[in-house]
C-alpha cells in the first residue's frame, strides 16, 4: 500500500526521502505486530527500557523503529477508551497510518512535514515527541493558540500518560509555579509567544535560579510553522515598561504644519483630478488624451492614490491602461528628469506598496520656509574637527560649543524623524481601517483578523504620531526591558521541526533562515478536491452579489458552504447580505477560539453556511455530515485573494480532508487591495477592455496566473522585509546571547564574590592605565588624584595619593583590590552567608539589567539614526553593526563600573549598612595586620591620612528622593526615602538596597 502511494507522488527530493523511509516503515509495522502479543504492562515497561538504553549510549535514531512501534501499538490498545478533552468526553479511535509514520520520521530528522489538513498532524507529533523525550529533556510542541495547546495536550496526553510520560501545557496568565511544573514534564504544549516570553522572563528578569521556569531548548515541533515563523515573525516579542523621564515629544508641535501640508495636497490633487476628468470625458473613442492629462493621473497615483475621482477614473480600463503606459515611460532612465520635476509639483509622494511617504522640496519649503537646511542633519564630526582646530577658543568655550552642536544635532534629527512619522500617519494610516480611536486611545486593528490588538503599539514613535494626528493624549513611549524576535527564539533549539499544510511556497526561506528542509508527505487517501478558476469582477459589490447567489444556491441543494473573508468588516457585510437573502448562517472572527472550534467542526453538516476570517477556527477539523458526500462535499467560497498564496491554500485545504469530495473557488474584484496595488495590470486592463463592457465577470486560467504573480511579488517583498529585520536583530542577538550567558552564570553561581572581585580588579587596573602611562614607571600626580577621588566615592574607603606615588602599578592594583576584598570579607561577621550571597548576586544582576536595558534603548535609537544616514549613500546595516559594536564595548565598561559602585551600597539592614560604612572609614584597623603584611605599608595609612571624610548617620548615598527597597518579614516595598525613613526608624522595616539615587 505504501509503495503505491509512493508511485503516485512526484517531486524528486520528496521521493528520495520517501524511498529512504520505506524500509523503516516496514520495520515499524513488523515490530508493532509483534508487540500486539505483549501484555499492557510489558508494553509500558518499554518506556523505561528505552530510557536506559539511550542513557547507555544507544542513539535515538537506532531506537526509532521500536519506539514508533510502541507508540503505534499503544494507540491501538487505546481504541475504544475515552478521555476528557476540554471538558468533553472524547473516544480514542486512531492508530497511526503509514504516512503518519513517515511524517513522524521527518519531524525527528528536523524537517518540516507538509501534510494536508485533516491528515492528523496532532497524532503524528506523538511519535517524535515520545522518542525525543526519552532523553529526559523537555520536548515542546508549539500550537497557534492557547485553546489548541490545551486541547492537544489533553487529547494526546491520553496516549503519553498511558506510556508513562508526563505532559503539561502552558496557558496565558498562568502563574509561574504552574508554568514551571508544565516545563518540568517530559512534553510541554504551548504557543510561541508564551514560550518566548518565558524565555525573556527567565533570562532577563528572574532574580533567583528558582524563578526560572524553562528547562531546555532541546527539541521543538512547531505546528502551523508557516504562520508562526512567517506571519508572526514580523512583530518581535517585547517586554516593556514605562520610561521614567523623557523629553517633550516633538509631535504636538509639528502636527499642525504637517496636517496643513496634507490638506494642501488634497486640494491640489482634487483640482488636478477635476481638470483631468473634464478633459478625459471629452476625448473621443479614437483620440488620445493629452500628455498633460496623463501627467495629472500620474500625480494623483503618487500623491493621493485613494482620491475618489482618481479611483473612479481608474475603473475605466482604457484610462487605467494609458496610465500604466505613462508610468512605464516615466520610470525609464531617460525620463528621470521629467519624473523628478513632476514629483516636485507634489508636496510629498506616497507609495502604498512600499509603505512610504516622502517629502518633496516643495513640501520642505512649505513646512520650513526660508530654512533650506532644516532637513539636513548637521555634520557633527566636521564641526568637532573645526572646533578642535580653532586655536582662539578657550577650553571651556570649546566644550560649550561642542554641547551646542550636539543639541542642535539631536533637535534636528528628532524633528526630521517626527515629521516623517507624522506624514506617514496622515498619508498611510486611515482611521477605522488600520486603527480605531476608542475612549481617547488609538488602538491597532489586526489586518488579518480585523481584531483590535489591545495594548499593542506601533514602534518608533509612529503610534505617538497617530495620537497627535487624532488629537488624543500622547501615551508615554515604553522602555524595552527585554526583546527577542520569534525567529531568533526558535533558532536557539538544538532540534527544530515543523508541521503545516502549506510550506512549499516558503520553502527557500525556511531553508535559508532556519536550515529546515520541507518534505511533502503524501496524503493517506488521494485528494479529490476540485479547484475552480478564479472569477474576477469589476467592483466589490458585484462580487458580493455573486457570492450571495452562489451560497444561496448551494444552501438550497443542502451542500455546506464555508465562506472565507479577509477581514471582520467583510464577514459582517456578507452576513448582512445573507440575512437579507434569508440564508441562515454563522459568523466567526477569531475572537473566541474555543467556541469557534465547536462551530467550525459543524461546518460540514447538511446545509450549513459558515463565514470565517482566515484565522477563525484554525486547527479544527471539519467532518462531513451524512448525505453531504453525495452533494459534492464542503464548498469553500473565498471572497478575496489574500496577499500571500499560502493563506489561500490554507483556506482551500479546509475541504476535502482524508479523500473526501470538495470544491473551492476564489472571487476577486478589481477594487481589492491586492489587485489595485500589485496585479499585472497590463493584462488585467486589456481583459477589462474586451470583456467588461457587457458587465460580465471574467473567468480565465490566465487571470489565475496573473493574480498568482501579484501574490508572488508581495511574498518576495515581505520576505526581504523579514530578512532585513532579522539582519538587524542578528546583531542584537549576538549581544543578547553574551549578556544572557553572563546573567545566567551570575544567577546560578554559588559564589558571586570571586566574579565581582575579578571585575573590580579589572576596573581598577583599567583606571590605573591612565595613572601609569608607563606600567613600569611612576604615577602621574593629576591622574592619581582623580583615581583617589573615584576610589573613595566608589568604595567609601580612602586610598592615599602618597601611597600611589610611592608604588608601582602592580603594587597599587594589589593594594586597592585587597582593601575592597577585605572590606567585603569583613561583612561575613555582620550578615548571614545566605544574605551576603544574595546581595552579591544582586549587585551583578542589577548592573547587567540596567545596562542591558539601556543598551536596548540605545540600539533602537541607533537603528532609527542609521536609517536617516542612508541618505549619505552608506549601507545602513554596516553602519549599524559598527556602531552597535562600539555601544556594546561601552556597555561592558559601564557594567564593570556599576558592579564596583554597587558593591557597598546595599545591606540587609540599616545597621549592617552603617557598620559597613564605619568599617570602611577605619579600614586599616578593620582589615588588620594580615592585610598590612601583604601590602607592606597599609598600616601606616590612617596615621598620615588627611582628615576623614565627614560621614552622616545614614549613608550619604541615600538622598530624600532616592528610591529604596525596604523589607519587613516576607513583605517588601519600594519607596522614596523620605517616606521609607519613618518606617525604618519606627516600625522595624529594614533597607535592603538603594534602587535609585
Ligand atoms: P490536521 O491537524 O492535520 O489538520 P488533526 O490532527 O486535527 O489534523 O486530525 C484530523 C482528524 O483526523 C481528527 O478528527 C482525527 O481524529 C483524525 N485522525 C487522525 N489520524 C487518524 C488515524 N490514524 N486514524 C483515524 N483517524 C485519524
Amino acid at each position: 500500500m505504501f509503495l503505491s502511494i509512493l508511485k503516485l507522488f512526484a517531486g524528486s527530493h520528496h521521493r528520495k526521502f520517501l524511498r529512504k523511509c520505506a524500509p523503516l516503515v516496514k520495520r515499524i509495522n513488523v515490530l508493532e505486530t509483534e508487540y500486539q502479543k505483549l501484555s499492557d504492562d510489558q508494553l509500558r515497561a518499554k518506556t523505561e527500557e528505552f530510557k536506559q538504553r539511550h542513557a547507555k549510549g544507544e542513539s535515538l535514531d537506532a531506537l526509532l523503529p521500536e519506539t514508533f512501534a510502541v507508540v503505534k501499538n499503544a494507540a491501538r490498545r487505546l481504541c475504544g477508551t475515552t478521555s476528557i478533552v476540554c471538558e468533553h468526553e472524547l473516544a480514542w479511535e486512531m492508530v497511526h497510518f503509514d504516512v503518519q509514520l513517515v511524517g513522524g520520521i521527518a519531524l525527528h530528522q528536523n524537517k518540516i512535514a507538509e501534510m494536508a489538513t485533516g491528515e492528523g498532524k496532532t497524532l503524528v507529533a506523538t511519535l517524535p515527541l515520545y522518542l525525543n523525550a526519552l532523553t529526559g529533556k523537555n520536548c515542546q510542541l508549539v500550537t497557534v493558540n492557547d485553546y489548541l495547546a490545551r486541547r492537544d495536550s489533553e487529547w494526546m496526553g491520553h496516549l503519553y500518560r498511558w506510556l508513562g510520560l508526563t505532559v503539561g501545557c502552558i496557558q496565558n496568565q498562568m502563574p509561574s509555579e504552574e508554568r514551571k511544573a508544565a516545563y518540568g514534564c517530559d512534553i510541554t504544549y504551548g504557543t510561541a509567544s508564551e514560550f518566548g516570553f518565558d524565555y525573556l522572563r527567565d533570562n532577563g528578569m528572574a532574580l533567583a535560579p528558582d524563578e526560572q521556569v524553562q528547562r531546555d531548548h532541546y527539541f521543538c515541533i512547531v505546528d502551523e510553522i508557516d504562520s508562526i515563523l512567517i506571519d508572526e515573525a514580523r512583530t518581535p516579542l517585547i517586554i516593556s515598561g514605562p520610561v521614567a523621564e523623557e523629553r517633550e515629544p516633538a509631535f504636538p508641535r509639528l502636527r499642525q504644519p504637517v496636517a496643513g501640508l496634507f490638506e494642501l495636497q488634497i486640494r491640489l490633487v482634487t483640482r488636478l483630478m477635476n481638470e483631468a476628468r473634464e478633459e478625459l470625458e471629452k476625448v473621443g473613442e479614437n483620440k488620445e488624451p493629452s500628455e498633460d492629462a496623463l501627467d495629472k493621473l500620474w500625480l494623483a497615483a503618487h500623491g493621493m492614490p485613494r482620491n475618489r475621482i482618481f479611483l473612479r477614473l481608474m475603473e475605466n480600463g482604457r484610462w487605467r491602461k494609458l496610465l500604466e503606459k505613462h508610468e512605464g515611460v516615466l520610470a525609464s532612465e531617460i525620463e528621470k528628469d521629467r519624473r523628478f520635476h513632476l514629483k516636485e509639483r507634489l508636496y510629498f509622494s506616497i507609495s502604498e506598496r512600499n509603505h512610504e511617504a516622502d517629502l518633496s522640496q516643495l513640501g520642505r519649503d512649505t513646512l520650513r520656509p526660508g530654512e533650506p537646511d532644516a532637513f539636513v542633519l548637521p555634520d557633527l564630526p566636521s564641526r568637532y574637527v573645526e572646533l578642535d582646530n580653532d586655536e582662539s577658543l578657550t577650553h571651556e568655550r570649546r566644550a560649550e560649543l561642542r554641547t551646542e552642536a550636539e543639541v542642535a544635532y539631536a533637535q534636528a534629527s528628532e524633528d526630521i524623524h517626527a515629521i516623517g512619522q507624522l506624514l506617514k500617519a496622515y498619508a498611510l494610516y486611515e482611521k477605522d481601517k488600520q486603527y480605531v480611536v476608542h475612549e481617547g486611545k488609538v488602538k491597532i486593528v489586526d489586518e488579518n483578523t480585523g481584531r483590535i490588538m489591545e495594548g499593542r503599539r506601533w514602534s518608533d514613535g509612529l503610534h505617538q504620531a497617530v495620537e497627535a494626528k487624532e488629537g488624543v493624549a500622547l501615551e508615554k513611549e515604553n522602555k524595552t526591558y527585554a526583546t527577542v524576535t520569534i525567529q531568533n527564539y526558535f533558532r536557539m533549539y538544538q532540534k527544530l521541526a515543523g508541521m503545516t499544510g502549506t510550506a512549499e511556497t516558503e520553502a527557500s526561506e525556511f531553508n535559508d533562515i532556519y536550515r529546515l528542509t520541507v518534505v511533502a508527505i503524501p496524503t493517506h487517501r488521494p485528494c479529490i478536491r476540485i479547484d475552480d478558476n478564479d472569477i474576477v469582477f469589476k467592483t466589490r459589490k458585484e462580487k458580493y452579489q455573486f457570492a450571495i447567489k452562489e451560497i444561496a444556491e448551494a444552501h438550497k441543494r443542502g451542500q455546506p458552504v464555508l465562506v472565507g473573508t479577509a477581514s471582520v468588516e467583510a464577514s459582517e457585510t456578507l452576513g448582512r447580505m445573507l440575512a437579507m437573502a434569508k440564508v441562515p448562517h454563522k459568523i466567526l472572527n477569531a475572537k473566541h477560539h474555543e467556541a469557534e472550534a465547536d462551530i467550525v467542526s459543524m461546518a460540514g453538516q447538511l446545509g450549513a453556511v459558515t463565514i470565517a476570517t482566515n484565522m477563525a477556527g484554525r486547527g479544527t477539523d471539519i467532518k462531513l455530515g451524512e448525505g453531504v458526500r453525495e452533494l459534492g462535499g464542503l464548498y469553500v467560497v473565498a471572497t478575496e485573494r489574500h496577499e500571500v498564496r499560502r493563506v489561500d491554500r490554507q483556506l482551500r485545504g479546509r475541504c476535502s480532508r482524508q479523500g473526501d469530495p470538495g470544491r473551492s473557488r476564489f472571487l476577486v474584484s478589481l477594487e481589492d487591495d491586492l489587485m489595485r496595488l500589485f496585479a499585472n495590470a497590463g493584462i488585467v486592463s486589456s481583459m477589462l477592455e474586451k470583456s467588461f463592457k457587457e458587465g460580465e465577470p471574467l473567468e480565465h486560467p490566465f487571470l489565475n496566473h496573473s493574480i498568482g504573480t501579484a501574490q508572488k511579488r508581495v511574498e518576495g517583498q515581505n520576505y526581504s522585509m523579514r530578512k532585513r529585520l532579522l539582519q538587524y536583530d542578528d546583531v542584537l542577538n549576538q549581544q543578547r546571547q553574551i549578556i544572557y550567558g553572563l546573567r545566567n552564570r551570575a544567577l546560578k553561581a554559588e559564589d558571586s564574590r570571586e566574579t565581582i572581585m575579578n571585575i573590580v580588579e579589572e576596573e581598577i587596573e583599567a583606571r590605573l592605565d591612565v595613572v601609569f602611562p608607563d606600567p613600569d614607571g611612576e604615577a602621574e600626580r593629576r591622574a592619581a588624584d582623580t583615581f583617589v577621588h573615584w576610589y573613595i566615592t566608589t568604595f567609601h574607603m580612602r586610598i592615599d595619593l602618597e601611597d600611589i606615588l610611592a608604588r608601582t602599578k602592580a603594587q597599587v592594583i594589589l593594594l586597592a583590590t585587597d582593601r575592597v576584598r577585605a572590606l567585603q570579607a569583613s561583612r561575613e561577621e555582620h550578615e548571614s552567608p545566605e544574605v551576603l550571597q544574595y546581595l552579591e548576586r544582586n549587585v551583578l544582576l542589577r548592573a547587567i539589567d540596567r545596562n542591558w536595558q539601556n543598551q536596548l534603548t540605545e540600539m533602537e535609537d541607533l537603528r532609527r539614526g542609521v536609517s536617516l544616514r542612508s541618505y549619505a549613500q552608506k549601507d545602513p546595516l554596516n553602519e549599524y553593526k559598527a556602531e552597535a559594536f562600539k555601544a556594546f564595548e561601552r556597555l561592558m565598561q559601564q557594567l564593570r563600573t556599576d558592579t564596583g559602585a554597587g558593591l557597598f551600597r546595599t545591606a540587609s539592614s540599616m545597621e549592617a549598612l552603617e557598620s559597613l560604612m564605619r568599617r570602611a572609614q577605619g579600614q586599616a584597623k578593620a582589615t588588620g595586620p594580615a592585610e598590612a603584611g601583604a601590602t607592606e605599608t597599609t598600616a601606616a595609612t590612617p596615621t598620615n591620612a588627611p582628615k576623614p571624610e565627614p560621614f552622616r548617620r545614614l549613608t550619604p548615598k541615600i538622598g530624600r528622593n532616592a528610591v529604596v527597597r525596604i523589607r519587613k518579614g516576607p513583605e517588601t516595598q519600594d519607596l522614596k526615602w523620605k517616606k521609607a525613613e519613618a518606617l525604618v526608624r519606627d516600625e522595624g522595616w529594614e533597607v535592603v538596597e538603594t534602587l535609585s539615587e
